[in-house]
Formats: C-alpha cells, structure tokens, sequence
C-alpha cells in the first residue's frame, strides 16, 4: 500500500542534519527513475519496507514505479521452497518447478516496460525476469533479504547465474556477502517510525483495539511475539518456553501473525500452532489481517516482554518494530537480530528454549533492567535502522552505482 509522505515529516525523528544531507544527496537524481519489483503488495518485511520507501524517494526528486510480480499458487509454491532452501532447509525441487518458476517470469515480462534507470529485484520470486535484461537500458541490483549463508545448493546454483546477470547485489549485512561476480553492497533494512505500526497510539485508540483484539490491558504481564506463521520463527518454541516461565510467574503469551499473498505455508502452521495451545488459557494465538498494522502497534505497546525466537533472521524488522517502542526484547542473535539486540545492552539474547524463558523471567521481576534496555533498544534503532537513514544510504547507494 503506497502512502504519501513527505521527508520534512520526520525531521522531529531524524534530526534536520540528515535531511538536509538526504535532500543534497537527492539534487543530483532528479528523475532518476528506480523499479522496484518483489512479490506481494501486503505482508511480510519488503512489501513493509517498500510502502514507506517509494513515496519518500518520489518525494526527495527521483521518479519510482513499485512492480508486483503475479504468481500463481503453484509459483509461489517453488519460491517458498526457494525461501526454505535460501534459509538452508532441505528442499525437493523439481525440474518441472523450475520451468514453471522461469514461465511465470516470461509472462510477468510487461513488468519491466518503460524506462528505468536502475531496476531493483528483491528477493529470489522476480530473479527470473533477469532473462529479459535486454528489454532495459539501465542497471539491474539484486537486493537479497534473507541470510543466504546457508543456502542450499540446488537453490544457490539455480539463482546465482541469475543474479550474476545483474550488475550488484545487495545484502542486509556485510557477512552476508557470496561468492558472485557482482559488485556487493551492504544496507540494513529500516521501519517507518511514522507509520501505523509505529507512531504513537492515542490512549483511546489504544483501548480500542485491545478491546477488538479481545486483549486484557489489565491483568497478568503479556509475553508477545509478532510473525508470520513460519516454522523459521519457532512459534513451537516460543510456547514451550512460555510454559516454563509460567511454572514461576503468572503471564501471558500471545503469537500474533497473519500471512503474506506469497507464502502459502502460512495456514499450515498457524493451524499447527493452534493446535499447540489448543485448551491452553493463557495463550491466544491472533491471526491477522495483512493491513492490522495499528493492531500489530497496539500489541507491541501493550506487551511486558516482546520475543523473537527466530531459528533464521535475514534482519527481523519485527524485532526493530519492538525495540522502538522502547520495549524489553528477548532475540536469538541470529543474522541481522544480531545486530540489534546487543546482549544486556540494547536486550538480552538468547539461543535455546530454556535461555528465552530463563531471559523473560529476568525481565518480567526486573522492570527497571527492561525499561533501561528499552530505552537503548529505541536510542540503537533511531540512529540506525529507521526510514530516513535508509533513504540516506541508498541516494549513496545510487551514486556510488553510477560512479
Ligand atoms: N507483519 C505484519 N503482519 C503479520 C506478521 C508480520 O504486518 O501478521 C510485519 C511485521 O510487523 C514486520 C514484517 O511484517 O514489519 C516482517 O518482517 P521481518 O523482517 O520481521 O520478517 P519476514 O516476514 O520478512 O521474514
């Protein structure tokens, strides 16, 4: 969903000093035209990402178009695999799947008409339309989301030759970087902080929502984790652990998530995850809409102890999301989670199901020690990982690109 924004707007947030470097950087890309193209229009961190980004490059001068690839159910099937297999999960990938997965690029061709000056694929759905480089006179950029790491070779060697078409690529972090004959560049991800999902909530609209939601704001201390339903977030471990917190201290665990239009195991999961807390009190497992980003605010405001037991984290803007509200947070330091949980500093981290519990335990009698490392989480995000820093680094970006 493309909103309209304006950078003057997060002057409050970002300090003026930056938005006049964003502002001088963007002189020299007026029309500079980008095409973004990814996967779904809703749901999951790109399309997050690319909602607040568009509009603000338009507004800095350049001119954006935003692409959505169409797939069908059995494309986004393969891509999926593709995600796993990327995550370095085992995958069985056809060669048929690939065929299909080629196909649906050739009829998703249109997407590339008119006249960019840099295309942008994300993620590995629209890699296959590198087939039709051709078509365009500009430069193309890979931006992976995920922790390539420890892809799997069926999926690695299908994609690479594809991304060595393009002419760099682009990672969340610099460990990240593969073996390609590209030039790699390395940009953290960012949320908006003006957006539904992050900007302040009324205290009416606060109570609103918790009452919609069906969510207590009293009662015992509320553990939250927020994520698509995915068996790379652990939901399974997010409620084992919740378990043996409960056996010392009386809480709450609620797993909210909803799906993305290209992951089709989301309702796969969610069922499983329901059935994990089936008769359980204490548990509420929230399937949301794609669009319930104030509902996802709310949640995140209203929780004691905000989790992410990630298995894989290419970056973990759930976990951003969280640290911005200034709220204690408990993450495996895995990829990009890492980076923004720095242990008993900005967080606490924590790898097995007994380390989260004992970790949420520590925070749920200590409020003091959440609220100081709250207060560094938000400090740690506002100077890295928020919108106008990451408009900031691609200007640089697109200069350094056309040397
Ligand atoms: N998200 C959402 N609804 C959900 C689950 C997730 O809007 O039901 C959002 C979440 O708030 C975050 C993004 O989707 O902004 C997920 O990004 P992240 O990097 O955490 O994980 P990904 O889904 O990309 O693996």
């Amino acid at each position: 969903m493309i909103r309209q924004l304006s950078l003057k707007d997060y002057e409050g947030v970002a300090g003026s000093a930056l938005i006049d470097e964003i502002r001088s950087l963007g002189e020299s890309l007026q029309g500079y035209n980008v095409r973004h193209i990814n996967s779904t229009i809703i749901g999951g961190g790109v399309a997050e990402i690319l909602s607040s980004l568009v509009p603000l490059m338009e507004d800095v001068g350049l001119t954006v178009n935003w692409e959505v690839l169409a797939g069908t159910t059995e494309f986004f099937h393969t891509t999926k695999l593709f995600h796993n297999g990327m995550h370095g999960q085992p995958v069985n990938i056809t060669g048929e799947m690939l065929e299909n997965y080629l196909a649906i690029a050739q009829k998703n061709q249109n997407l590339l008409d008119g006249d960019a000056d840099l295309v942008v694929i994300h993620d590995q759905q629209p890699l296959g339309l590198t087939a039709f480089r051709g078509r365009t006179r500009g430069r193309w950029l890979w931006y992976c989301h995920v922790d390539p790491r420890y892809a799997v070779p069926e999926v690695w060697y299908f994609l690479a030759p594809m991304v060595a078409t393009c002419d760099a690529a682009v990672f969340h972090l610099p460990e990240y970087a593969r073996d390609l004959p590209v030039l790699q560049y390395f940009m953290p991800p960012a949320i908006d902080p003006l957006s539904d999902k992050n900007k302040e909530v009324s205290p009416a609209d606060y109570e609103a929502v918790l009452e919609k939601l069906g969510v207590d704001p009293e009662g015992p201390p509320v553990i939250l984790q927020v994520s698509r339903f995915d068996r790379l977030k652990d939901p399974a471990g997010v409620i084992e652990a919740f378990k043996l917190v409960r056996k010392n201290i009386a809480c709450r665990l609620i797993l909210a998530g909803g799906s993305a239009d290209d992951d089709p195991e989301g309702a796969t999961i969610l069922e499983e995850v329901r059935s994990l807390a089936e008769g359980d009190p204490d548990i509420t497992v929230l399937s949301l809409n794609p669009d319930a980003n104030l509902e996802i605010n709310v949640l995140q405001r209203r929780a004691d102890v905000i989790v992410q037991k990630s298995l894989r984290e290419g970056f973990g803007l759930t976990a951003t999301e969280a640290l911005w509200k200034g709220k204690p947070l408990v993450a495996t330091p895995t990829g990009g989670l890492a980076y923004q949980v720095l242990n008993e500093e900005t967080g606490l981290t924590a790898r097995t199901v007994e380390e989260v519990a004992l970790q949420v335990e520590r925070l749920l009698v200590n409020p003091t020690l959440g609220r100081r490392l709250g207060a560094a989480g938000r400090e740690h995000v506002r100077q890295r990982f928020i919108l106008p820093v990451y408009l900031y680094n691609w200007l640089k970006l697109i200069n350094l690109l056309n040397g």
